[in-house]
């Protein structure tokens, strides 16, 4: 299989590949189906009308003293890659028979709605990863200076084929700066429903499965390396380790020891224009450290680089307006079109690079 031939087409062959590759590679399965308010009386469906299911792997290493969990599709869409990525694994023998040592918890499609429906957010509209708190912990206030701007990120009528909104960001940009942008528009927001990176209020299913599961996925393993994939950040092709804000500076260099330096931002120092880091709140990695207290959890992002932060979110908000107030199945399909080549794009080389990076981590990680 060439690393292109990894991608799937759709959420239900990128799911049935995950499945079938499970067995023959000595991982147990088991299946989490997603269901909506009112529990199984009303399942979340694919277009198709499948039911969404989140599918775990699972391989108990020879020794008990660690454990990789490697997710995808958090972000829905992003899905397409991070699934790519965990099929490439499980059909490499050579990697499979290398970290045999470790337990291997592959979580496939954190967010099977938002990869079935070919969206970033999840089926309540929720950036999953502005939406991990812990029980009792309110959700922060959005940031004052978002309020100016939802009414140019998130306009209430369909998506115009021809748009201006690209010389709007551009002006806003120079009138800003990059960094002022980057620390108020993806942080998270709490009070548009129907606007892009909002972080919902209260637990998703996603959050809620996992809170009841990975524990014993992990088995007893002392230390824990979570790497959740994700895509639409950075140069094209290119890669970056992100850790949470929460890490320590210890936690730090065991991170660059292990993956390069070069790979693995600082969030204290990396916060401006030209670094893929941003600061966001209710984000997964520090939420999914709290699920093992007592032992070492570390919990790092991997982002792999596709087109230019103005054309993701050029895109994002054309989606979400299909979405919301257009027709996404008919006239307005050409937003998800354009949502997946700017988070899995079908450049052959792009798939080839993205993948020789994702296991060049892989194999950094059992090393
Ligand atoms: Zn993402």
């Amino acid at each position: 299989m060439t690393h292109s031939e990894l991608f799937s087409v759709s959420y239900l062959d990128a799911r049935d590949r995950f499945i079938e590759a499970l067995t023959p590679a000595g991982f147990a399965h088991e299946s989490h189906t997603m269901e909506g308010p009112g529990g199984e009386n009303n399942l979340l469906r694919a277009p198709g009308g499948e039911t969404l299911t989140i599918d775990v792997g699972i391989r108990r290493g020879t020794s008990n003293e660690k454990a990789i969990v490697i997710s995808s599709g958090l972000h829905g869409i992003e899905g397409f890659f991070g699934s790519a990525v965990q099929l490439g694994l499980l059909t490499d023998a050579r990697w499979c028979d290398a970290a045999a040592n470790h337990t291997i918890i592959f979580v496939h499609a954190l967010n099977p709605y938002g990869f079935a429906w070919k969206r970033r957010a999840n089926e309540d509209n929720v950036d999953l990863n502005r939406s991990f708190f812990r029980a009792g912990e309110p959700r922060p206030k959005t940031i004052e200076d978002f309020h100016a701007f939802v009414d140019i990120l998130c306009p209430k009528s369909p998506p115009p084929r021809v748009d201006l909104s690209p010389l709007i960001a551009v002006w806003h940009i120079a009138r800003q700066g990059f960094g002022k942008l980057k620390r108020t528009i993806p942080v998270g927001q709490y009070d548009y429903p129907c606007c892009i990176f909002y972080g919902g209020s209260g637990p998703s299913k996603t959050q809620t499965i996992l809170e009841s599961n990975a524990g014993r996925w992990a088995g007893d393993a002392a230390e824990i390396q979570l790497i959740d994939l994700h895509t639409g950040l950075g140069p094209w092709g290119t890669y970056k380790i992100l850790l949470g804000e929460d890490k320590d500076r210890h936690e730090l260099d065991v991170t660059r020891n292990r993956f390069g330096a070069d790979h693995v931002e600082d969030p204290a120092v990396d916060q401006e224009a030209g670094k893929v880091f941003y600061p966001a709140r209710g984000t997964f990695l520090p939420w999914f450290k709290t699920l093992f207290p007592g032992r070492t959890c570390r919990a790092a992002l991997a982002e792999f680089g596709t087109y230019s932060n103005l054309h993701v979110l050029q895109s994002l908000r054309a989606e979400h307006r299909a979405h919301h107030y257009g027709d996404p199945d008919g006239k307005h399909a050409w937003t998800k079109t354009e949502l997946l080549e700017m988070f899995a794009p079908a450049s052959p080389a792009w798939r080839e690079r993205v993948i020789t990076g994702a296991k060049e981590i892989f194999h950094q990680a059992i090393a």
